[in-house]
């Protein structure tokens, strides 16, 4: 690959997630942006709810007895002229950390919203998280072969909770049984609604112009009214800009059904114009220039069990700049050693292969046998560290008993692997021997119980304890630092990562603390 291939590749490159409350058609909207990518043969093959056919993105038995999706995929396919990466995130609100994990490692976000409910709980969290880094966001409004609520409320409703202008780009014809397609603002043209079904690709017939005869034999009385919305749409919405929305101010609003696969089409395409190319990541020295010809990317999720014949576990790189090729040496920072990746995977059309090339923008995986952490990172060039892949303080904790006592040490292994993972949180009290998990959602503890059966081959039980939240130490002062440590001892542990943290009882007694030791911060997420 010469320079300018290189840049053009990465000018290609679409890295994206899709956010959205449980239920709004985010696996449906993914099975038929596949579709147009040709990357898969049918749809329907990336959930495998109740029970039907094995699923690209669920791996583990447990996830598959319940029909949640608790992985992170990564999903390649071509789209005209781009290249697509999508990165799935878990469906269930008990393994967001994941999600927030995810988010930092796109360029841009896909919202999707159920028109009939308009904005809900989860929605709103994974916003929040979108904003901290300004992450621009498509929006697509789903579900209008549905009795759905008036759209312009709906809009009003994003506008005001979720703190976004809205320019819609499309607008619905109708809804449920009288849903007759979308038109679009920008280019004067309907797209009438034919059911794509499945794995059907619906044909896209166009009517150029609104006040076009063909519109109205086509459209017959609803055109009048049609024609009258659109007015008062243009005048109570804003004009696409595509600044603001680079900026996370504005998003373009598209409508249709996912699963009738109309109106995904006409969101895809302008998608891939507007969505931004690889962007510059900030790192512990300077910002890195995708563009640049050295390689570095970091880790934002861990996977285990990928494969259950293989019992492996993938790190999935985000590659930052540069170009990987298999066979090359890199530096994985934070243990200071060159290593050599012969073997990073990706998965293409939904099968894992063996990558002999991925450039900035692309996920990786790297089989990993215990030294990767999340938030590594590996260059061939200066030894800079990636920031802003958060942990955040857990919500739920237990304290973990062994049946077998004489366990202890792969217990304490399997823990401390897994909070290396990211699938739980490990904090080991300074003044006893107790092992207390923290997660943010309650299946976590499920999960990690049965890895360690599966994994490490150890039962436990868990506790209640006494902990109502956690939060991370620091001070600037080291005598301030110590006395606290004296005084507090009793409150006080170590992460799994060796950060020192203060387990609160209770949110009083948190506010309490706070009060009482100026000097100390009370963080509620940590870097990696
Ligand atoms: P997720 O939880 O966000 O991944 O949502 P799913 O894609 O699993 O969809 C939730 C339910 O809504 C499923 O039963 C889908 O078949 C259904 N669904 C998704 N999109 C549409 C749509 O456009 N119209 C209708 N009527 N149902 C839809």
């Amino acid at each position: 690959m010469s320079n300018t291939q290189f840049v053009d590749e990465v000018k290609r490159r679409r890295t994206f997630a899709i956010i959205s409350h449980p239920d709004a058609g985010k696996t449906t909207i993914t099975e038929k942006l596949l579709l147009f990518g040709n990357a898969i043969q049918l749809a329907g093959t990336v959930k495998g709810k109740k029970g039907s056919r094995m699923a690209t993105s669920d791996w583990m038995s447990m996830e598959q007895q319940r029909g949640i999706s608790i992985t992170t995929s990564v999903m390649q396919f071509p789209y005209h002229d781009r290249m697509v990466n999508l990165l799935d995130t878990p469906g269930h609100e008990d393994f967001s950390e994941d999600t927030y994990r995810t988010l930092t490692a796109v360029d841009s976000v896909l919202m999707v919203i159920d028109g009939a409910k308009g904005v809900e709980d989860r929605t709103i969290k994974l916003m929040d998280v979108c904003r901290l880094r300004d992450t621009p966001i498509f929006t697509f409004i789903n579900k209008m072969d549905r009795e759905v609520r008036e759209q312009i409320e709906v809009l009003d409703e994003i506008e005001s909770i979720l703190k976004i202008q809205c320019a819609p780009i499309t607008w619905p014809i109708g809804m449920g049984k009288n849903f007759k397609g979308v038109y679009n603002l920008y280019t004067d043209t309907i797209h009438v609604f034919t059911s794509g079904q499945g794995h059907r690709i619906p044909d896209d017939i166009k009517i150029y112009g609104l006040n076009s005869d063909e519109a109205k034999a086509v459209l017959g009385d609803l055109l009048d009214d049609l024609i009258d919305e659109i007015e008062l749409v243009k005048g109570a919405s804003h004009e696409f800009d595509l600044d603001a929305y680079l900026a996370g101010k504005m998003t373009p609003v598209f409508f249709g059904t996912a699963l009738a696969n109309f109106g995904v089409r006409e969101m895809l395409d302008d998608f891939v114009k507007w969505a931004p190319e690889p962007q510059s990541r900030t790192t512990d020295i300077a910002e890195v220039d995708p563009y640049s010809e050295t390689f570095s990317g970091f880790v934002f999720k861990i996977q285990a069990n990928m494969d259950p014949k293989h019992r492996d576990r993938i790190a999935f790189m985000r590659v930052c700049s540069g170009k990987y090729t298999k066979g090359m040496k890199m530096r994985h920072v934070r243990i200071g050693k060159d290593v050599k990746i012969s073997d990073a995977v990706t998965f293409l059309a939904g099968d894992r292969e063996n990558v002999e090339e991925a450039i900035s923008g692309d996920i990786i995986g790297l089989h990993n046998h215990g030294t990767i952490q999340i938030g590594d990172t590996f260059t061939t060039g200066d030894h800079y560290k990636y920031t802003g892949i958060p942990h955040f303080a857990p919500e739920l904790f237990k304290r973990v008993r062994l049946k077998d006592p004489l366990k202890l040490k792969q217990l304490q292994k399997g823990l401390q692997q897994l909070s290396e993972e990211g699938a739980t949180q490990l904090f080991m009290p300074l003044n006893n021997n107790d092992l207390i998990l923290g997660a943010v959602g309650i299946l976590q503890f499920e999960v990690v119980a049965h890895r360690l059966r599966e994994e490490y081959k150890v039962e436990c039980i868990y506790e209640p304890v006494n902990v109502n939240t956690a939060r991370w130490v620091e001070c600037d002062d080291p005598k301030k630092l110590e006395e606290f440590k004296r005084k507090a001892v009793d409150n006080l542990s170590l992460d799994g990562g060796g950060f020192l943290t203060y387990l609160a009882p209770t949110r009083v007694n948190l506010s309490l603390t706070e009060e009482r030791w100026p000097e100390v911060r009370f963080r509620a997420t940590r870097e990696h």
